[in-house]
């Protein structure tokens, strides 16, 4: 015989119990672990056990069948509902029940807040188990499309512009109404014609809610579908999401705070992260740091005066090195408040400006920068070169000279090692690349579900299931 081949009729000495199934060693048996030391009252999911009623899953169950569920990719109701069928590792780790996916989907929309607080148990098990220091901190960010079309989105001009399509869509199926009826002819197709009036006019109900919306509220677009997802470009392309924040610990990368921001950049969200990932750790750190997306000068400061160590290049000086004349080409006088260029003219100060907070310098004469030899490296400008200098900018010199020390840039080459890795993870391994619920409290519940889920891979790898579970008990 060239194969092996197999035999269904062949009788079988299987266990007779579900535990027996699964080995000691299993990855599964960290998870149940886990779940099973997490207070869910302080969760926030009620419990009820002397509720009258139909009985409910056990909703330690249905956490332990979600968190396992994203650890392995799988994260639609469906899919979780099939796999406590198929999957024996399911049917162990819930103890044989088999929820259908509208309970599974139920549980997992009415709990949104209180599985958004599974991270913070997870990095408590992590700080207790000594995984993590939290004396250095990581920031990053990502951007992960919202569960719904770039499509759906609408801006007041794209309204105005539909609403005059459909007028003049309106328009002309009335004039075709009028020559079916002067020929007498054709009635079907004027059942057709009160129904395509009937579509449209709901239409452009539909468009001029959106726009009194818009020119009520603050923002200049909004989505149909998920109203609180934001217009975000990534890769260059426009899409509509969320951005993701994670803070990782230096020691295993291990992610102890996410969020999700409705902000398109990370600008400004330096000193937030870092502040809740030191709540939710109950201690603070002593380095973080970032790449040059977080480099706000007034956001870092805060973290600063904190006594933290920041480290964050400034957009310069990551920005490819060119032959134009830049700013640090230009010597700052501080006792005269002037600034001198390469070819040693004087640039005075000649006002603020109120959106960069920063003070604007210019050359006295045009004419030097219009007959100097740097004139176009320098400046296109025929009214000459312009430097501004922020009102914070003795701050940014001081990050920028720490980002450029040795033991600085020896952190900020384990940044990427491991602030990047969980997305690596999540998006490539996982196929995590957009969200499955809408609402900003529901992408939030999966950010950290799926953080969760990230940092139990982690652990199971660096420990080993068995030991986790002991150390877990101990
Ligand atoms: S272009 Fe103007 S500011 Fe720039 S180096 Fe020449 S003289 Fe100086």
């Amino acid at each position: 015989m060239p194969y092996i081949t197999g035999e269904r009729k062949q009788g079988l000495l299987l266990p007779s119990s579900i535990e027996d199934y699964i080995n000691p060693s299993d990855p599964v048996r960290a998870y149940d672990a886990f779940v099973d030391q997490v207070d869910i009252t302080e969760l926030g999911i009620q419990t009820e056990p002397n509720r009258v009623g139909a009985p409910e899953f056990d909703p330690r169950a249905m956490l332990k069948l979600l968190v396992y569920g994203y650890s392995y990719g799988v994260r639609s109701s469906r899919k979780l509902e099939r796999a406590t069928h198929h999957n024996l590792s399911f049917i162990w780790l819930t103890g044989g029940l088999q929820p259908d996916h509208k309970t599974i989907a139920r549980f997992r929309r009415d709990n949104q807040a209180a599985l958004s607080n599974i991270l913070k148990a997870c990095a408590h098990v992590c700080l207790k188990l000594g995984l993590v220091e939290g004396n250095t901190l990581f920031v990053d960010g990502t951007k992960v499309h919202a569960n719904a079309s770039m499509k759906n989105t609408w801006t007041e001009k794209r309204c105005l512009e539909s609403l005059k399509d459909i007028d003049s869509r309106i328009a002309r199926i009335l004039s075709e109404c009028e020559q079916a009826d002067a020929s007498e002819q054709g009635n079907p197709s004027l059942v057709k014609m009160r129904e395509c009036l009937g579509k449209q006019g709901k239409l452009k109900e539909k468009i001029q809610g959106v726009l009194k919306d818009l020119q009520a509220g603050q923002k200049n677009a909004t989505n149909t579908t998920d109203p609180e997802s934001v217009r975000l470009r990534s890769n260059g392309r426009l899409g509509v999401g969320y951005n993701c924040q994670s803070v990782v610990d230096d020691k295993h990368g291990l992610i102890v705070h996410s969020d999700v921001v409705q902000a398109s950049c990370d600008s400004n969200q330096f000193s937030l992260q870092i502040e809740k990932a030191q709540q939710a750790l109950g201690k603070p750190c002593a380095t973080a740091c970032a790449d040059a997306g977080y480099a706000s000068t007034e956001d870092l400061k805060k973290s600063l005066d904190e006594g933290m160590d920041v480290i964050v290049p400034s957009a310069r000086q990551v920005k490819d090195p060119s032959s134009r004349v830049k700013k640090e080409h230009f010597a700052y006088d501080a006792k005269d408040d002037c600034y001198r260029c390469p070819q040693g003219h004087l640039l005075r100060y000649i006002g603020d400006h109120k959106q960069t907070k920063s003070r604007i310098y210019a050359v006295g004469d045009p004419e030097q920068c219009r007959q100097c030899p740097l004139f176009r490296r320098c400046t296109n400008s025929d009214q000459g070169r312009r430097v501004e200098r922020l009102f914070l900018e003795d701050v940014r010199e001081r990050i920028e000279q720490r980002y450029l020390q040795a033991d600085a840039q020896a952190v900020y080459r384990r940044r990427k090692l491991r602030v990047e890795h969980p997305f690596g993870h999540l998006k490539q391994n996982l196929g995590i690349r957009s969200f499955l619920l809408r609402g900003l409290a529901g992408v939030k519940a999966e950010a950290a579900l799926a953080a969760t889920a990230f940092n139990l891979v982690r652990i199971t790898t660096i420990l080993g299931p068995e030991a986790f579970v002991q150390r877990l008990a101990a």
